[in-house]
């Protein structure tokens, strides 16, 4: 018989018609009403759970008897509650790698945009007020040959240093749980303390999981360390960044600019960040182009493919369920 799947989040159609030629799958349907309801009717029955963006733990999951499997179409977890999933025996799976290029070049994106203030100033020109040469007020910042400060060189911070190193002979300063040897020589990057890399970098990028030790790991001192020439860009989740200390910041003149495509509340509909010219503001869109969203649907479905047929799935955030 075949085993339940059932989406927690819009999954195409092309990745429903995919999982349908092994599983029975259940999409909650916004024209069928309430998509929490139909989630939870459905979780009894579901052996396995697919999609992102949505919280999953203990209060969500108790009804959830057969399930062996989430797979989360997201290479960040903070969204599951991990110990439950281990005390359960539930198998979590995410989709590194695939979205790694993608989401540094949105970082970098937001490097260029703030130094520029592209979108600011598209905005001016747009409002018709391009009548003379640009005055000094409109300037932006270099970022050719500037320090390019990396928290958390993993996948997508030593993809954002290398586009900064190799692109735009910026130096490297990195800070992280551990010491990247094999990076500091290919990239001829430093290490730094936290402390020390907000006082010297131009741009501080911030790719980090979200954890208990990365929440608010920048707040109102952390901001006070940086120079008031420098940008902070945050590409990895709102709440490692205290989103009211940075605002004051950006008001203040502490720092002189964020790129931010992450948020402490999602989505982000109102915020006296709209009201300041030197935040730019996305809206989480790191890894969505169709090429690497099509990818992740992929990998999310091989690896809930794999868990539900009894094989090991290639991305097990926790192996030690794995029996
Ligand atoms: P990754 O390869 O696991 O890299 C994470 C890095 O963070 C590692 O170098 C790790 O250091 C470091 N780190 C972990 N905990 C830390 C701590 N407490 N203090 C300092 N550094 C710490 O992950 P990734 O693929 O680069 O993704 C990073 C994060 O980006 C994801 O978790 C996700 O939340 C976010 N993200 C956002 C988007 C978006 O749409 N904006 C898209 C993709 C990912 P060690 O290696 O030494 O442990």
């Amino acid at each position: 018989m075949k085993k339940t799947v059932l989406a927690f989040s819009r999954i195409t159609p092309s990745m429903t018609e995919t999982l349908q030629r092994d599983f029975n799958v259940i999409l909650p349907d916004p024209k069928r009403g309430d998509i929490s309801a139909q989630f939870n009717e459905a979780l009894p029955e579901a052996h396995g759970l697919i999609g992102a963006g949505r919280k999953l733990g203990r209060a969500q999951l108790e009804g959830a008897a057969k399930l062996e499997v989430v797979s989360s179409v997201s290479v960040g977890y903070d969204n599951y509650d991990l110990d439950y999933f281990n005390e359960r025996g539930i198998a979590l799976t995410n989709t590194p790698d695939v979205l790694t290029e993608s989401t540094a070049d949105l970082g970098f994106s937001l490097i260029m945009g703030c130094a520029r203030r592209i979108a600011e100033l598209d905005a001016w020109t747009k409002a018709g007020h391009w009548q003379a040469t640009v005055s000094p007020s409109h300037f932006g910042s270099d970022v050719y040959g500037k320090t390019l400060g990396i928290v958390g060189l993993g996948n997508i911070g030593a993809a954002i240093a290398r586009r900064g190193r190799f692109g735009f002979n910026m130096p490297i300063l990195y800070t992280g749980n551990s010491r990247k040897p094999e990076l500091e020589q290919e990239l001829g990057a430093h290490y730094r303390t936290l402390d020390q890399l907000l006082g010297e970098a131009d741009f501080v990028c911030i790719v980090v999981p979200l954890s208990d030790a990365t929440r608010k790991l920048i707040g109102a001192r952390e901001l006070q360390l940086m120079k008031p020439s420098a940008f902070l860009i945050n590409i990895a989740r709102g709440p490692v960044v205290d989103e009211a200390a940075l605002i004051e910041a950006l008001q203040n003149g502490t720092i002189r600019g964020a790129g931010l495509d992450v948020y402490e509340k999602e989505p982000l509909a109102q915020s006296p960040l709209f009201q300041l010219p030197n935040a730019l503001t996305l809206p989480h869109i790191g890894s969505a182009t169709a090429e690497t969203r099509d990818a992740m649907a992929q990998r999310a479905m091989d690896n809930l493919r794999a868990a539900l047929l009894g094989e090991r799935p290639r991305d097990l955030v926790n192996p030690q369920v794995w029996k």
